[in-house]
C-alpha cells in the first residue's frame, strides 16, 4: 500500500550533493528524507580511485567514499529511501509533493534537487568495459593517473578543448579527436588548443572501438574517417570522452527554468531556484565545475538556505514581510 512520507526537507538524489545536504539538514533537526534513485551514491560509485576529495591523504575508492557519506548522513538522522521519483508537483507548494516509482508520496516543506548529470558516451565497443582501465569522462578526475603517458580526448566542444588543455599538465602527447574539421568550442579556447605544442588535432575522425592490450587496459583506439571511411588506429594509454553531459532534469521540464542544455537555473552564487523553498545543488545545476567537492559544497548551501527559508516561513507574517523587503 502506498505511504505518504512527510519531511521538512525532501532531497532527491544521493550523490555528494544530496548526502551533504542531508548531513546539514539532519543536524539542523529538519528530519530530511533522501530519495536515492537508481544510482545510490551517484556518479562516484562508478569510478575507482578518487584522489582529489579533501580529507584523505591516500587515494580512496569512489564507492567507499559514498558509503561513508551515506553512513554519516544516516548517523545524524537522515531517512534513506530506496525509491526513484517519477513525478513532482511544484505548482501547489510549499509543501511540495513528489511521487516515487514505488507509488509512495513524499511531501517536503522544502525540496532540494540533487539529481546530478551523466556523461554522454559514444556507445562504441570497449568503452564501458575499459572504464577505469584507460577510458574516462573526466580529465580533472583521472588525468593525474596518466602522467607521462599518451592520451586522447574525443569531442570538439568547450569541455573537450578544456580537457585536452588540462591534460597537458600531465602528458606531453595529447591528441584531440573530433568528428568534424571545425571545433564548436569558443574561439579563445580553440586558439589555445591549436597553438599548444603538446596537442595534436585529428580531424574528421570517429572512434569506432576502444581496444585493450594484453594487460586488459586500453591499448589503442580504432578510428574511422568521417569523410573517406578510411580506417586507422591510434595507440593511447588513456582516452577521455568529452562529448557533453546530460543533466537529470526530465522531471522538472516545464516546471523549473533551465538552460538550453537542461541544467537547472539558480540565482547566481546560490542554490535558489525561482520557486520558494526549492533548491538545486550539484551537477544538476553546474555545467562548469562538476566535481564531488563542489557538489557537496552546493548541497551544504542548499540545506542552509532551506533552513533559513523554513525559519522565515515560521516567523510571524509581519516579520516575514520585513525580511522579504530587505
Ligand atoms: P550525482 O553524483 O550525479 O548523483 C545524482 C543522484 O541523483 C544519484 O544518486 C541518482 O540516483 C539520483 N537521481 C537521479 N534522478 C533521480 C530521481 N528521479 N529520483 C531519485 N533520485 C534520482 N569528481 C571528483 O571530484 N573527483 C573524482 O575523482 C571524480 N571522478 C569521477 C569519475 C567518473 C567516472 C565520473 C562519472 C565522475 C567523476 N567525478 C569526480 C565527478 C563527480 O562524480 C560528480 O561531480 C558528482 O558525483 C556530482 O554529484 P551530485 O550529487 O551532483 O550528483
Ligand atoms: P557540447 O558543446 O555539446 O559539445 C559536444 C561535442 O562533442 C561537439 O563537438 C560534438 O560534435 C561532439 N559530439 C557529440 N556527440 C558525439 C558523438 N556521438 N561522437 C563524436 N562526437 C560527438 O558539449 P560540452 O563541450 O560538454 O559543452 C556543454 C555546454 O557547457 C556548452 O554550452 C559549453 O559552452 C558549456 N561549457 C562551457 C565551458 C566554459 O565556458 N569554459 C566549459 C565547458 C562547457 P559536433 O561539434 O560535431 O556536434
Amino acid at each position: 500500500m502506498a505511504t505518504t512520507h512527510r519531511t521538512k526537507m525532501l532531497i532527491i538524489g544521493s550523490g555528494p550533493a544530496g548526502y551533504s545536504a542531508a548531513i546539514y539538514a539532519a543536524r539542523a533537526m529538519l528530519e530530511p528524507i533522501v530519495v536515492q534513485g537508481l544510482q545510490p551514491g551517484g556518479q562516484l560509485t562508478i569510478t575507482t580511485d578518487v584522489e582529489n576529495y579533501p580529507g584523505f591523504r591516500d587515494v580512496v575508492q569512489g564507492p567507499w567514499l559514498m558509503e561513508e557519506m551515506k553512513a554519516q548522513a544516516e548517523h545524524v538522522g537522515t531517512r534513506m529511501m530506496w525509491d526513484t521519483i517519477v513525478s513532482v508537483d511544484l505548482d501547489n507548494g510549499p509543501p511540495y509533493t513528489a511521487i516515487g516509482d514505488s507509488g509512495d508520496e513524499y511531501v517536503g516543506d522544502t525540496l532540494v534537487i540533487c539529481t546530478g548529470a551523466q556523461a554522454k558516451w559514444l556507445g562504441a565497443p570497449g568503452e564501458m568495459e575499459l572504464g577505469g582501465k584507460g577510458v574516462s569522462a573526466c580529465a580533472t578526475c583521472d588525468g593525474f593517473f596518466y602522467r607521462g603517458k599518451k592520451v586522447a580526448v574525443i569531442g570538439g566542444g568547450n569541455t573537450a578543448v578544456e580537457e585536452a588543455l588540462y591534460l597537458t599538465n600531465h602528458s606531453d602527447d595529447v591528441t584531440l579527436i573530433h568528428r568534424r574539421d571545425e571545433l564548436r568550442a569558443e574561439k579563445i579556447l580553440q586558439d589555445r588548443l591549436l597553438n599548444h605544442p603538446k596537442i595534436t588535432a585529428l580531424w574528421n575522425k570517429t572512434v569506432t572501438s576502444f581496444e585493450a592490450g594484453e594487460d586488459g587496459s586500453l591499448h589503442h583506439l580504432a578510428l574511422e574517417d568521417t569523410q573517406t571511411g578510411e580506417k586507422s588506429t591510434l595507440e593511447v594509454d588513456g582516452a577521455f570522452v568529452a562529448i557533453g553531459h546530460a543533466p537529470a532534469t526530465e522531471l522538472f521540464k516545464g516546471k523549473l527554468s533551465m538552460d538550453e542544455s537542461g541544467y537547472l537555473d539558480v540565482e547566481p552564487g546560490t542554490p535558489k531556484t525561482a520557486l520558494p523553498g526549492v533548491f538545486a545543488a550539484g551537477d544538476v545545476t553546474d555545467h562548469v565545475y562538476r566535481q564531488a567537492v563542489t557538489a557537496a559544497g552546493m548541497g551544504c548551501m542548499a540545506a542552509l538556505d532551506g533552513e533559513r527559508f523554513l525559519a522565515t516561513m515560521a516567523a510571524a507574517p509581519a516579520e516575514r514581510e520585513v525580511e522579504a523587503a530587505e
